[in-house]
């Protein structure tokens, strides 16, 4: 068994710990008070060839692997994981034209999300179906000419309005199958596409700066050539893509676990009652040394499941484990270096406020914590 990373990862890692902190970590102060997408620091991302980390090289992309990307995920995770969140959603997206996409489709797409210059949505989530997918309602119907008319509504979806979003991935009801179940299939819908409208930004607890909204789609038209993969395949494909979503949730949460030791630590040390450091009362340590542990056993599970994904084996179970593992960890995390950092830590200037709003999302995203145990369930046979 080899635990070593090549030499090019290792680089990696540092390239996207010293662009963290040099460049993220100010604008996240920024997103978090402001509210605003951070478009300078995407274009300079996108510039170290980030936006197409997983793009092949044909289309301007880095060609990079799932265990590299996580391996930059972790880092990006723990100064922010608002840009994580903004740059996970265009890999996913990108990731579906790639696996996806006909050669037009890609040459058309591909070397805009490479460059950054447009970013990816992926609307699947609808006021009234949430971890029941299958139980959407947005509709496709095909006109005589072969043109498909959409109707519907999205709501929560993530990059979907920005000056740069273009190209959302949409899944909508395409018709029956065995006479019960929809048909679903997944189509791209340019901006600017008549009958699409985007809804009011949500005002949301934490991940300000990321852009989420509703949708609207009224009799929205779009070419006989919209459909990205096979018709009434757009589930199947969807899921298929969030497994490296599933790591990646995991891997945050493993960051965040991380960013809660540092914050939590440095605050024990310093901070004395009963004329001693907080650092020096077991009961605190416990903690510590709990989120030591969880973000060391996250960190190395995450890397599993992403080497497996990479070998491009089977990982859907291990996958679902690490959401699992890494989210609720994190949550724990977050309780316990809020609650060593006593009053102070409901005071939004403490950076510890802001990663226990984080962690709160961390278990809903890309699949609840109920639905993974589902998942792990089922692979055990129940
Ligand atoms: C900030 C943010 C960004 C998002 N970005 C996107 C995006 O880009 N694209 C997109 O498509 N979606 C996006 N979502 C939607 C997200 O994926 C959903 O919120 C999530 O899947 C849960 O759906 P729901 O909120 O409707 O909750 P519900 O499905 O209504 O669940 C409510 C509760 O019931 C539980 N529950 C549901 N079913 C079961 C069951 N069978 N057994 C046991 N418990 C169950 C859930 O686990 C949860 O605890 C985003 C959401 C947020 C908040």
């Amino acid at each position: 068994m080899d635990f070593e990373l090549s030499s090019e990862q290792v680089e990696l890692q540092r390239m996207v710990r010293d662009f963290a902190q040099r460049e993220v970590a100010v604008a996240q102060e920024q997103m978090d008070r402001d509210h605003e997408f951070p478009y300078d620091v995407w274009k300079k991302w996108s510039d170290l060839g980030m936006a197409g980390i997983l793009i092949p090289p044909e289309y301007g992309g880095s060609g990079l692997d799932s265990l590299t990307y996580i391996l930059a995920m972790e880092e990006m995770g723990a100064v922010s994981q608002t840009f994580a969140l903004i740059w996970q959603v265009h890999v996913m997206v990108a990731n579906m034209y790639v696996h996806l996409g006909t050669q037009a489709q890609k040459e058309k797409w591909l070397p805009n999300f490479a460059s950054g210059a447009k970013l990816g949505a992926f609307a699947l989530t609808e006021p009234g179906a949430g971890s029941d997918a299958a139980g959407l309602r947005t509709k496709a119907v095909r006109d005589a000419k072969g043109e498909w008319i959409i109707n519907g509504n999205k709501i929560f979806i993530s990059n979907a309005g920005t000056k740069i979003s273009d190209g959302t991935v949409l899944m909508a009801a395409t018709g029956e199958q065995d006479g019960r179940r929809k048909s679903i299939s997944c189509f791209i819908i340019p901006m600017g596409t008549p009958g699409y409208t985007l809804g009011q930004s949500f005002d949301k607890m934490a991940w300000h700066g990321m852009d989420n909204r509703e949708l609207v789609l009224e009799d929205c038209r779009v070419p006989s050539d919209s459909l990205l993969g096979k018709e009434g395949a757009g589930l199947r494909q969807a899921l298929a893509g969030l497994n490296l979503g599933r790591i990646v949730f995991g891997t945050l949460g493993g960051a965040l676990t991380r960013a809660c030791l540092e914050e939590a630590l440095n605050y024990a040390k310093e901070r004395k009652q009963f004329g001693r450091a907080l650092s020096e009362f077991q009961l605190t340590q416990a903690k510590l040394a709990d989120m030591a542990t969880h973000a060391e056993g996250i960190r190395r599970f995450a890397h599993y499941a992403a080497w497996l994904h990479a070998q491009g084996q089977d990982c859907h179970t291990e996958a679902a484990m690490v959401k699992l593992m890494g989210t609720r960890l994190a949550v724990q995390a977050a309780t316990d270096a809020y609650q060593i950092h006593g009053g102070y830590g409901f005071m939004r200037e403490y950076r510890v406020n802001r990663l226990y709003r984080e962690a709160q999302i961390l278990e809903i995203g890309e699949g609840t914590t109920e639905i993974q145990q589902l998942l792990i369930a089922r692979s055990l046979g129940c």
